[in-house]
């Protein structure tokens, strides 16, 4: 799959659509997701070109999945659930349920995450 440039992601990396900021470094980009499946649910996304984890596992540098990796923690810290705990989830292609083709990982957190997947 080739990477558009129109994604909802790519374009609020470019600015054309807000998001509520909770970290951003040279490589991360982490905000506070708009449907909110938690009390805490933030995006971490790579700066990157990356259409999934497949792609990004495949294509990106150590340094980019090392600063996304960092990027997970660090929305966690932020948004004060470090401590409390927390659950990351990457959602991969048709049967993982990603629908935005710019790889993220959701962290999220503010309670008990409860089982891990809805049955089913
Ligand atoms: P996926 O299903 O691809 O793993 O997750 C995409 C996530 O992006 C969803 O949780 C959805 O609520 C979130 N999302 C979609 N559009 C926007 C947007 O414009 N702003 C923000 N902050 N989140 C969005």
């Amino acid at each position: 799959m080739a990477y558009d440039d129109n994604n909802v992601f790519a374009r609020i990396l470019r600015g054309e659509i807000p998001n509520d900021t909770v970290h951003e470094d040279d490589q991360v980009l982490a905000f506070k997701d708009i449907n909110p499946q938690a009390p805490v649910h933030n995006v971490v996304i790579p700066k990157g070109r990356y259409t999934g984890l497949n792609d990004f596992a495949e294509n990106a540098t150590d340094a980019e999945i090392a600063a996304w990796v960092r990027g997970l923690a660090k929305a966690a810290k932020e948004t004060g659930v470090a401590e409390s705990g927390y659950r990351v989830i990457v959602n991969s292609g048709a049967d993982g349920g990603q629908e935005i083709d710019h790889v993220h990982g959701h962290v999220m957190g503010g309670g008990p995450m409860g089982p891990m997947v809805a049955k089913g």
